[in-house]
């Protein structure tokens, strides 16, 4: 019964309580509510401007710490607040005593003393600030400014005893006077609010929290009421707007530094401050490229160093456990980068400042991961980051948390899938990323939570150095340290492939393939390039190019292996080459041109292939020569089908015209065995083929082959021979006619060889032909020549001119003019002393614009150098009517061919007269060579040819005999002129 009396007693009173402090928080509302209901006013609110209550920052722009005050306040007041400026604290007293003004904010001061005025103040304080002394310097004696209402300042004497100075106060109706009369040095210094200080650096001292509040006359009891009401609501909707307000306009950038005399000794005595920095990572602290310590930390470090005017050492710190090893051994004064938590501090012996930095912690996931509240998520933590493990071990079951030792490593983890998130400091996390070089994680959202840093200080150290550093902390600005943080995190990341492999995979990924594609397509090129050059010169090296045929040496590569498998299926098969050489007549030259041949040489060696004896083709060396391989039973069969073929293709079809012009062709054969070298058996043809006399066929036999040896053996010795002089310049006489005078001669060579005898130019000419030793011939018959020349004129001896035969293979030979000019150039003949004698294939493809104008400007060079030029063997069916019609020649040499017979023949003799008449019509002097027989002579007389060359006249001789007989005829000659 007594039980349950007590238990009515107690839930009776419990519903009390409940029901008075609901009625009251109800009465509460209801007087604000009350207030907003009244009628809404207007207030005026005076200020003194210089205090930082009001100001326009802009024309018309009002702002201030008390204006934006005010301005919430009305609101909350339901009124309007109109602003009106007073000059002083009296102003403001007097303004308020007048009615001029509602309101004011209060100063520090004792109300009490205010006369003729009742005065009274709000509950409520707008804001609190620490009294200042500024002085440039500090003296044993000061003067010091202060306004009045000034009310007794406890610490102020505590102060200017620690820093030994006695003072005397001078009251300044107006701040802005006290201001102006420390500028002039009138007082030394000045004691006021540090509202606004427009002095900061020279405070000296702080002392004695002020609070101001607002204040009217006493009798305003609506007002009063209306205003604290409307301040306890802004206070209770907006409980930092003191803070908020402070951070904004007051002393933004960082409090000024004021040391106390006992803080300065301790700084002078210590001389060197130790400190560790364990966050060692970009923003805070990181090695540049240069290798220094950079970064938010060391730079703060820096300006600590500078503003207390101390050297800060910074003490290579690798970890927490390090610093806390070296703050033990006393190897530490404090650490930089300590956390703002007493209870985790007193652990590491350290005590922690007020926090100069706040670090934002933010999730890094990999790419692929979505965090999502409802699905369970593991989490890497480090061991030594308190707040990090603190929050993570309130927030995460212990299943679902991994540790890691650093915070790369954590990084790590969860690249490696161990671990699904780890927070990272924001301004870090990124360059922690690259650190860790991956580009599968990334930066999720913003801030899960901060952590406060301070400098944690050796708990045993001095206090002074506590007080110190939390004063420095103090004078910081908080925007030159944020701005601290973004520097250093723009300059950790530079533009590298790392950075860029890490920010745009895939972009990269397309560059490498790009460029990987580019450089295997250059070397794809390159190959390509090299395979077709290859193929080029292959093709060249084995293709004449002139009929696009394979060539010898094609034949060389080919035919061995071919036979060989021949050979093998047909034992008695017997191989066989033949060379075809084609000659057409003068005629067909003259009118069809070269290039009519080649092409029925072409279609020639193209039926040909198709026949069944034919192995393979290629064109010879010497133009016009097709080479066949072939196969055949017996030598007699294959007689017959070379001359089957020679029949065959015996007329040369000209294009547009139904006449028919006869090919000479000739066949040399050889058999081929797999013993014997292509070459040489093509060389046993060509003997076979240039051997022909009547016949169009002819096999290859012993005798031929002696021919063959001695080519070789020729070969083996004409450049020894050339360089012995066993080369010898035989000259045959020219004469006139009429008088047999020597008008001239012609060089003609023979080489006397010790081991091969005397030999005539056919024996080896045609061979030098072949093989281009010719040109070197040429060279020194020309040489000797002139040589002869010079000598006879230094000499004063008759000179005639003297004839040099020029082989067709110096138009294709390099720089062959400037040979012959420096041949002139040594021996200085005049001109007309020596004359080249060439024949119509000198100039090759003829026809052809290109053949013709290059044939001429060779003529007229030569002229240019003083030669006169002859057309050799003219008749003999080599010789062109068209090059004479366009070429500036100099002699027409008649082949002895035309002469032979014209004794007889009628009808040649009409050929000789025309070709005589030919020569004189175009100016040229004509002179017949082979001359054997005193009718010939007497025949040329009468047909207008009046000089010769044969061995009627004269043999040709050697040089010492050309001579005595040039000089013995003429002055025989001359003699009977006489
Ligand atoms: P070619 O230039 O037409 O020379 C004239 C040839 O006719 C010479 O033969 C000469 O001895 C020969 N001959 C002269 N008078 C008579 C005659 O009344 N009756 C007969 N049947 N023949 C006569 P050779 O000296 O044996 O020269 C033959 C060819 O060799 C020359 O013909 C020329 O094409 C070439 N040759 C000679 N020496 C040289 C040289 O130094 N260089 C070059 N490239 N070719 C040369």
């Amino acid at each position: 019964m007594v039980r349950s009396y007590k238990i009515f007693i107690l839930v009776t009173l419990i519903f009390i309580f409940m029901f008075n402090i609901n009625c009251a928080a109800q009465g509460q509302t209801t007087a604000f509510e009350n207030l907003l209901h009244k009628k809404f006013e207007t207030y005026k609110v005076g200020y003194i401007r210089g205090v930082g209550f009001l100001y326009e920052d802009i024309p018309n722009h009002k702002s201030g710490y008390g204006y934006e005050y005010m301005e919430f306040l009305s609101n909350y007041a339901h009124c309007k607040f109109e602003y009106v400026e007073a000059e002083s604290w009296d102003d403001l007293i007097s303004k308020l005593r007048k009615g001029e003004i509602d309101l004011a904010p209060d100063m520090p001061g004792d109300y009490k003393k205010i006369t003729g005025v009742k005065i009274r103040r709000t509950d409520h304080v707008v804001g609190r600030y620490p009294m200042e002394l500024v002085a440039k310097e500090l003296k044993p004696k000061m003067k010091l400014g202060t306004t009045p209402f000034f009310h007794d300042i406890p610490t102020f004497p505590d102060i200017a005893a620690e820093d030994g100075f006695t003072y005397e106060l001078i009251n300044f109706p107006r701040i802005v006077d006290m201001h102006r009369a420390y500028h002039e040095g009138k007082i030394d210094g000045y004691i006021d609010a540090l509202i606004d200080t427009p002095n900061a650096k020279d405070v000296n001292a702080f002392f004695d929290r002020q609070s101001y509040r607002l204040m009217m006359l006493d009798n305003r009891q609506e007002l009063f009421d209306r205003i604290n009401l409307a301040m306890e609501q802004l206070l209770l909707y907006q409980p930092n707007i003191r803070d908020r307000l402070n951070a904004q306009y007051f002393l933004t950038h960082g409090f000024p530094l004021t040391l106390s005399r006992s803080e300065k000794k301790y700084l002078e005595e210590k001389k060197v401050l130790k400190a560790g920095i364990f966050l060692q990572h970009q923003p805070y602290a990181y090695h540049d490229e240069y290798g220094n310590l950079v970064g938010v930390m060391p730079e703060i470090l820096l300006k600590m160093s500078e503003d207390l005017n101390i050297e800060i050492e910074i003490v290579d710190t690798e970890s927490l456990q390090d610093a806390k090893d070296k703050i033990a051994n006393g190897e530490l004064d404090f650490v930089a980068d300590s956390v703002c938590d007493y209870s985790w501090a007193e652990k590491f012996n350290i005590m922690p400042t007020k926090p100069y930095m706040n670090l934002q912690y933010v999730p890094v996931t990999r790419k692929d991961f979505e965090i999502n509240p409802y699905k369970p998520m593991k989490i890497a933590c480090v061991k030594e980051l308190h707040i990090t493990k603190h929050y993570i071990e309130q927030h995460f079951p212990p299943d679902k948390r991994v540790y890691a030792d650093t915070i790369e490593q954590a990084l790590e983890m969860v690249n490696a899938g161990l671990a699904d998130v780890v927070y990272v400091q924001r301004n870090s996390a990124h360059s922690l990323i690259e650190k860790v070089g991956t580009y599968m994680l990334e930066v999720k959202s913003a801030s899960i939570y901060s952590e406060p840093r301070s400098l944690g200080i050796y708990s045993k150290s001095d206090p002074h150095l506590w007080l110190i550093l939390n004063k420095e902390i103090g004078h910081l600005d908080p925007d030159w340290i944020a701005n601290l943080v973004n520097m250093n995190q723009q300059t950790s990341t530079p533009i590298s492939l790392k950075w860029a492999i890490y920010h745009h995979p895939l972009r990269m990924f397309g560059v490498l393939a790009v460029l990987i594609g580019a450089i295997a397509a250059f070397f794809l090129y390159r190959a390509r390039m090299r395979q077709r050059h290859f193929e080029l010169v292959e093709h060249m090296a084995y293709t004449d190019l002139r009929y696009d045929l394979p060539n010898v040496r094609w034949l060389e590569r080919e035919v061995p292996p071919v036979v060989e498998r021949l050979k093998s299926n047909e034992p008695n098969m017997k191989i066989f080459i033949v060379v075809f050489s084609m000659v057409s007549s003068a005629a067909a030259t003259e009118t069809q041109g070269h290039r009519l041949i080649d092409k029925q040489f072409k279609t020639m060696a193209e039926n040909i292939s198709h026949e069944s004896p034919v192995i393979m083709t290629a064109a010879g060396i010497d133009i016009d020569h097709l080479i066949c391989f072939c196969k055949s039973e017996s030598v007699e069969k294959f007689i017959e089908w070379v001359k089957a073929v020679i029949e065959s293709n015996k007329y040369m079809s000209t294009v547009g015209e139904d006449t028919k012009i006869v090919l000479h062709t000739r066949a040399g054969i050889a058999p081929y065995e797999l013993n014997i070298p292509v070459q040489q058996s093509v060389d046993r043809a060509l003997i076979a083929c240039h051997q022909i006399d009547h016949d169009n066929v002819k096999v290859f036999d012993e005798k031929l082959e002696e021919t063959l040896t001695m080519n070789h053996t020729i070969e083996g010795r004409m450049e020894q021979a050339l360089a012995d002089g066993e080369f010898k310049a035989w000259y045959q006489p020219k004469y006139d006619i009429r008088t047999r005078e020597i008008v001239g001669a012609e060089a003609l060579v023979r080489w006397i060889s010790p081991e091969l005898g005397f030999m005539p130019p056919g024996k080896f000419i045609p061979l030098f032909e072949r093989n281009g030793f010719v040109i070197q011939v040429d060279y020194h018959l020309l040489e000797v020549t002139c040589k002869l020349q010079r000598e006879r004129l230094d000499a004063g001896k008759e000179v005639v001119p003297i004839s040099v035969n020029q082989s067709r293979l110096h138009m294709t030979e390099e720089g062959y003019l400037d040979k012959i000019k420096r041949i002139v150039d040594t021996y200085k003949l005049p001109a007309g002393t020596i004359e080249l004698e060439v024949t119509e294939t000198m100039f090759g493809d003829f026809d052809a614009k290109s053949g013709q104008s290059n044939a001429e400007y060779i003529i007229n060079k030569l002229h240019e150098m003083g030669f006169s030029v002859s057309v050799d063997d003219f008749g003999s069916g080599y010789s062109s009517f068209m090059m004479l019609g366009s070429l500036p020649m100099d002699v027409m040499k008649i082949d002895r061919s035309l002469l032979t017979g014209a004794d007889k023949s009628p009808r040649l003799r009409e050929i000789l007269q025309n070709v005589i008449n030919l020569g004189n019509s175009l100016k040229m002097r004509v002179l017949c060579e082979g001359i054997e027989t005193e009718e010939e002579e007497k025949l040329l007389l009468e047909l207008g040819c009046y000089y010769g060359q044969g061995f009627l006249n004269a043999k040709p001789m050697p040089m010492d005999e050309f001579v005595a007989f040039l000089e013995k005829r003429n002055a025989e000659v001359r003699s009977l002129d006489h």
